[in-house]
């Protein structure tokens, strides 16, 4: 039915099967009854998959009572105490990888080989990065506490790798959490959380209350003592007037609207790749895809046909599909949402080159040319499949359209020239820069965006000092970029 062989599915099957009752919350080490509830689906089939219960204030307030009775038990904890619960859930991730892989792609619609190669191997990985922080804490952090309760709201492009950036730096710094999933994409932390109960978390450690934009407001009033947020700018900027007088850490992680920039120098069939991984991976819906290609005039001709042609090979369909590159998108309010911007861009002139792609909740990789830099193709988050081509004849020029944005978050440089691709990784305002590479994350590595993709970094060192209150050694980014 999904293209696979049946028993690839049949586990995650056989789950949703258990709960067709629906879903409760998962509070202070126990799934509650379920409430009132709402369908998830499968875009790529329209299929209901589960019915998950809207959260309410009071089951906010519940969970934000269990963790807060939970938190001096695992601050209590030794870090290497601690450490061994966070390697016991990276183990469990990869014992039910599959399971969790297929979870994935059923509920977002992102193929198969995206979830098992991608989404999956980096939650487990960065539950072992973070089980190493736990375990170095006293010699690492000599002083530092943790904030408390963690409130953390996700979005719905990476359900599963969102919780894993989230929840694994707080649990090793010795917080305890509230986390509120995706309404789109609530099933692999619900399947998550059963994997904490098995793998014996304390309880109340980690709570998952599930629920839409309502849940997450009242997550935000709840009496926690740090909030995180991955989420449109919009809803970053409601949170941040939200918590702005009560004085507790923030860290917010944004939009983007990324430049990918090639040099006439570069090597343009890795430079091809490259934009793949860019804009066409998990259909853009990527806060930090590579959106606006810029293009060095003398070899944008050429680039634009080897894209093309590359574009056009690429397969899109079934997600549970191994062979299938592109999947589906995630609902169809952001299929509109796409479809909507990308009418608006024609109308202002924009050319598009497409490939195929099947009926229903599928959108074509497609590439936008003649786009002027003010236009809302240049400037809107578009989080779909969409790269616009734009050409530039100087360096100069490259770095000022590269820096045409309200956005921060990444951007990718090509060339042969090293000294060429220092000199403008240093002008273009990015969190992360990514010379000859695109979209590499790991977990030791901070990530995080300036200006209007927020501010804060996730990973590494920067990472766990996000989730400390000071003492803090220099270079911990605690302020928001101005
Ligand atoms: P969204 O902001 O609508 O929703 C994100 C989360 O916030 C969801 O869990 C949602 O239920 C919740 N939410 C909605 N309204 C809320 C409110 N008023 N108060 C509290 N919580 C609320 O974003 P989305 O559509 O789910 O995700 C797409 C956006 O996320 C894109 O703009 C993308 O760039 C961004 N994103 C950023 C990063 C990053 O690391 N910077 C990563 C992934 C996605």
């Amino acid at each position: 039915e999904y293209g696979m062989a049946p028993e690839d599915s049949s586990a995650v099957r056989d789950w949703l099967a258990r709960h067709e009752a629906g879903f409760g919350h998962f509070i202070g080490g126990s799934m509650t009854a379920p409430g009132e509830t709402f369908e998830v689906t499968a875009p790529a089939s329209g299929d209901v998959l589960a019915r998950v219960t809207q959260g309410t204030q009071a089951d906010v307030e519940a969970a934000v009572a269990a963790a807060r009775k939970a938190q001096p038990g695992w601050v209590g904890l030794s870090g290497h105490e601690r450490a061994r619960h966070l390697y016991a859930l990276a183990r469990h991730v990869q014992q039910h990888a599959r399971f969790f892989a297929v979870l994935e792609s059923l509920d977002n619609g992102k193929p198969i080989r995206e979830s098992r190669d991608v989404d999956v191997p980096l939650v487990a990985r960065h539950f072992y990065h973070h089980a190493g922080w736990a375990e170095l804490m006293e010699t690492e952090f000599p002083g530092a506490a943790p904030h408390g309760v963690c409130g953390q709201i996700i979005p719905w492009n990476f359900p599963l790798l969102m919780l894993a950036w989230k929840v694994a730096p707080a649990l090793a710094a010795g917080n305890t959490v509230v986390l509120k999933p995706a309404e789109y994409t609530p099933l692999t932390a619900l399947a998550f959380a059963e994997i904490a109960r098995e793998c014996g978390l304390p309880k109340g450690v980690l709570n998952i209350v599930t629920g839409d934009g309502e849940t997450g407001a009242a997550l935000v009033a709840a009496d926690v003592d740090k909030l995180a947020f991955t989420g449109s700018t919009e809803v970053g900027r409601i949170i941040r007037r939200e918590t702005a007088g009560r004085g507790i850490p923030l860290t917010l992680e944004l939009g983007g609207k990324s430049p990918f920039v090639v040099f006439a120098d570069a090597d343009l069939d890795a430079a091809v790749e490259g934009v793949v991984d860019a804009i066409w991976f998990n259909g853009g819906q990527v806060c930090c895809a590579g959106a606006r290609v810029l293009v060095a005039e003398a070899v944008e001709e050429r680039f634009t046909r080897l894209l093309s042609a590359r574009m056009k090979a690429l397969r899109i369909g079934d997600p549970l599909d191994k062979n299938t590159d592109m999947g589906a998108i995630v609902h169809p309010v952001q299929l509109d949402r796409i479809r909507r911007l990308v009418a608006q861009g024609v109308a202002e002139g924009a050319e598009l080159i497409q490939g195929d792609c099947p009926e229903g909740c599928f959108y074509p990789a497609t590439i936008a040319r003649h786009v002027e830099p003010a236009s809302t193709l240049a400037t809107e988050e578009i989080f779909g499949p969409v790269a616009t081509i734009t050409s530039f004849r100087t360096p100069e020029d490259a770095v000022s359209l590269a820096n045409a944005t309200r956005y921060g978050l990444a951007a990718s440089i090509w060339t042969e020239n090293v000294n060429l691709a220092l000199d403008v990784a240093a002008q273009v305002k990015a969190g992360v820069v990514w010379v000859n590479a695109t979209n590499l994350f790991d977990a030791g590595a901070p990530f995080g965006g300036m200006r209007e993709s927020g501010f804060g970094r996730e990973g590494g060192r920067e990472g766990m000092g996000a989730y400390l209150k000071a003492p803090q050694p220099e270079g911990w980014e605690t302020a928001p970029e101005a």
